[in-house]
Order: structure tokens, then sequence, then C-alpha cells
């Protein structure tokens, strides 16, 4: 019973077992005729390690053959190796055929009949010469359909220039297409049999990142009624609130310190914004802290909403077509899409090996793709931390799956190197890659030194939204006119963060000071710690 993936329904009723059978002849068929034939990072990996792809039967074999994991950095100096490219073969041309076949296998062995079928009647009719010129151009457009790069994500940033893409294609737009309304029937379900009806609005900030596109999307196919905008930047939160009202929204998607600070802080103040009786909140991009969702939902509530029903979601750029979502404020985060790709947890044992966790312990989030093409990631290490995992039935919802609990940044700057050979911040739900920007700061000829702060906007308010500040020691002296020089860090800073920074021109000695003096602190963290 080989099955591409699994509606919302279907995952509702389906066992853990079940699920992880699937899953498993799904990874193989992947690893076999995907990734090993057409990823050219991959097929290396494999083969300067001796590993024989038809090994791996299931997830857990990854550990098995020590099949090395693949951190950030090794991503962010391979870009192009990580693509599927089946028109090329350990850097030569491939047989058209060859490829053809490659997918055909694929297809039979992963559940994707209907296109196991275009291709089996297509590729007859080229082999037999019946109306050979139609059947080719066919297999063509399907191929560039397939494997053809149609638009990006940035994921980490690069040490210098733009942040690294992550690829999609056509296809992989269709599967984030099927499996982003999962997140928001996730989020709707508790109402769905009162007949509720969702009145929806996307707060994301609008962004090549996954969060913005993914959450259009969903709820353009989950809503009665959708009210598409951004957080920030096009439209002052003042008027955001009015079109909620007027259009009566009862679904909030966007990024907590966003929401709590900017949109619903204005809200509190909207003497005639009247809250619809039942509400649904889905936040992500950052940690959800358990004291700025009381915030919100205590604004709804005194705004005569009834009941709020909270969830979390977690995705990045490299899980590109996916994401897991909880089913409750207080529960665990749901694999929506186990059959596209797996969310696992990994522990490093002294010996430099790895295991996968068993229940209960905590371990690095590694992310395994089993479908999708452009960019794609077996083994790869995602920076963030989660308290457990399990298998089998949520104690929350329905579903007995695959889940995990807590979800977290790696944050501490040692930690960040190893797991993912660099460190980056996450400034407004933005990856910042800080000791690039302080190099391209210090590229400047006018500066001598800088220091790079991330702070609060309140600094007694450790859920305000996060800001960026420069501390610049200009050439010249001080006082002095540095208008256009602050004009110029701070296009540059946007440029290459997303962040617009503060910046404050010190005098040389001054800043030597106010960073350390001889340990000077080039990157300072100041943000205030949630308790
Ligand atoms: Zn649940």
């Amino acid at each position: 019973m080989a099955k591409s993936t699994f509606t919302f329904q279907e995952l509702k009723r389906t066992n853990h077992r079940e699920i992880k059978e699937i899953q498993d002849k799904k990874f193989r068929a992947f690893i076999r005729y995907q990734v090993w034939p057409n990823h050219p990072y991959y097929r290396k990996l494999f083969k300067d390690n001796n590993i024989d792809p038809y090994n791996i039967t299931c997830i857990e074999d990854w550990a098995k053959y020590k099949v090395p994991l693949v951190k950030k950095i090794d991503y962010r100096e391979n870009l192009q190796k990580f693509v599927l490219n089946p028109s090329e073969v350990d850097g030569k041309p491939r047989e058209s055929s060859e490829a053809i076949s490659n997918l055909m296998k694929y297809s039979n062995e992963s559940g994707h009949k209907d296109l196991a079928k275009f291709i089996r009647n297509n590729g007859a009719k080229v082999k037999l010469g019946i109306g050979k010129a139609g059947a080719t151009a066919r297999l063509k457009e399907r191929a560039t359909y397939q494997f053809s790069p149609l638009q990006f994500w940035f994921s980490s940033g690069r040490a210098s220039g733009l942040p690294s893409p992550v690829f999609l294609t056509r296809y992989d737009n269709d599967l984030l297409y099927k499996n982003c309304v999962k997140v928001g029937q996730m989020a709707i379900d508790p109402y769905v049999e009162s007949g509720w009806e969702c009145s929806s609005m996307n707060l994301f900030p609008y962004a090549p990142h996954l969060g913005w596109h993914a959450v259009n999307l969903g709820l353009k196919q989950l809503s009665k009624f959708y009210v598409a905008t951004s957080a920030g930047g096009a439209i002052p939160s003042e008027r955001l609130v009015e079109l909620a009202g007027l259009f009566k929204v009862n679904s909030f998607a966007g990024m907590p310190s966003y929401l709590r600070n900017r949109f619903f802080r204005t809200m509190k103040e909207a003497n005639d914004y009247q809250a619809p009786e039942k509400n649904v909140l889905l936040l992500a991009g950052e940690k959800i802290y358990e004291p700025a969702v009381d915030d919100m939902v205590g604004t709804l509530e005194e705004k005569g909403a009834k009941e709020v029903h909270v969830v979390g979601g977690y995705a990045s750029s490299e899980s590109k077509i996916s994401f897991a979502v909880q089913c409750d404020r207080h529960g665990p985060y749901h694999n929506v899409s186990p059959l596209m790709l797996a969310f696992e947890l990994i522990k490093f044992n002294d010996d430099g090996t790895y295991d996968f966790v068993s229940d209960d312990e905590s371990g690095h989030m590694c992310l395994f793709h089993l479908d999708g093409t452009g960019t794609v990631f077996e083994g790869f290490l995602l920076g963030d931390v989660a308290s457990h995992q399990e298998k089998g039935k949520c104690p929350h919802c329905e579903f007995d799956g695959p889940f995990f609990w807590d979800i977290g940044r790696t944050n501490d700057a040692q930690a960040q190197m190893d797991i993912m050979g660099m460190s980056e911040k996450k400034i407004k739900g933005a990856t910042v890659n800080l000791t690039a920007l302080r190099e391209m700061i210090l590229s400047i000829s006018q500066i001598e030194e800088v220091q790079i702060e991330v702070a609060k906007e309140d600094m007694s308010d450790p859920y305000s939204m996060d800001i960026l500040n420069l501390y610049v020691a200009p050439r010249g002296p001080v006082p002095g006119d540095y208008n256009s020089l602050i004009l110029e860090i701070q296009k540059t800073t946007k440029t290459n963060t997303e962040v617009t920074p503060g910046v404050t021109i010190i005098g040389f000695e001054e800043l030597v000071e106010r960073a350390g003096g001889m340990k000077f602190m080039e990157i300072i963290d100041n943000r205030p710690k949630p308790a």
C-alpha cells in the first residue's frame, strides 16, 4: 500500500506504525532513485564513505551506516550540489532515458501512481515510435515541471553577500500547496464541527522566506474569507486592526513578537474593535513564550472573545514544502506530512558518532526529505533542539503519529559552531550572520571600528521587539557631520540583514571602553532572557 501523501483526515485516522512503514518505504525509494543518481553532494558523500545507498532501508540506517550529518556550513559552501539534477551524473551528461527510468522507479515505489502511469504511457510511445514527437515533448515538459528551479527561500546567512537560497521547483510548489493547508486544518480543528467558518488574516512579514508564502497558500484554501496583508511596512498597524474588525477576522497568523508588540497592542487601544467569539492564533518563525501568548489572548478576551485556540508552527527554509504544527497551545508539534519529510532528533556520542534518540530524550533537530525536488536535504542539522519526540497517540488530540515537544534555537554560540559550523542570530525572525555584517561595515572606508549590539526595544520587557544597534567610531573627529555615513551604514545593514539598525557615532576611545577595553566584544547580545 504505497502512498505518496496523507490528507489531514487520512493522517488523523492512520496509526503511527503504518505511517512509519510507508515513511521508510518512501525514504528508501527516494534515496535509491532520486538522491543517489541525482544529488551531487550525497552521491559524493556516499562514495567517499563507502556507503552503498541500497543498504539504506529506513531513516535509522543513516546512523547505522554512519552517514555524516550535514551542517549549515556544508550547505552554504555547496549550494548548487544540493539541487537534484538528473541531467548529469558525476559531472558528465546523462542519457535522458536513464533519467526517466530513475523517475519511473521512484514513482512506482513511492506511491506516485499517476506519474508512473504518465511515464509508462509516453515512454512506450517513444520506444515504439507511435506519436513519438508528442510523447517526447510531454516527457520533456514534465521533466521541467519536476526538476527546474522556480523560486527560492532564503536560508542562513553566508559569509558575505546574500543569504544562501534553498530552491523550489514547480513540483515543490504543488507539494507545498497540499501540505500548508493541513497546518490550518490542525489550527481550526476544534471549531470545525460547530460549523464555524474561518475569516483569516496573514500578518507574517512579506519576504522570500517560507512563512508568508506558505501561510498565504494555506489560508486561501482554508478560509471563507482571507485578508492577505503583511506585518509592518506596507500598512500601519492601526489600519490592519481596522481591517480585522471590518472583515470580522477570527484567525490571525504571524510571528509572536510582531503580533504581541505591534498588532495586539494596537488592537488593545482601538476603542471600537469587537473580537469574534471564537478565534484562532497561528504563531511561527520565533520561539513562543507563554507570557507573550497570555498578552495576546488577554487582549482578544478584553475585546469580547470567548475562546482563543493558539497553536505554534515549526518549519524552516530548508524544510521547504512542509511543517510541524501544535494541536493545542500546550500540545506537541505534529509532522503534518510524514511522507514528505521527517523531523528526527539525534544526539552526539563522545567518539564523534551520533544516534537517533529514544523517546523522552532531548536532541538536535535533523531533517530528512522523502519527496520534493530542487534543493534536497538528508540528515541536515537545523540548529534547533527539542525536549523529546514520540511516536504514538498524542495526549492532547486524536493524532497517532510522530510528534515532538518544546522546540527552540540552539542559542549558545559555541553550541551553534558545533552543530551548524557557524554562529548566527535570529532577529525579528530573520537569520542574521553578524560576523559577516561586521566585516561589511568595517569595509566602509570612513569607519575605524564598530560594535554590534542585539537588544530589545524595551530592555525591561524580554518579549518586546528585537533591535539592532551599531556603535560606530569614524576615522574623522567626533562630534562631526556623519549623516550620510549613518545612512550608508543603515542601507548596508538593511540590504544584508533585512533589519534597519540604530546607529550611534562615538569616538574610538569611548567605543573601546564601551565594548570592554582589552577584551573587545565585537558582537554582543544584550537581550534580556525570558524568565
Ligand atoms: Zn496532538
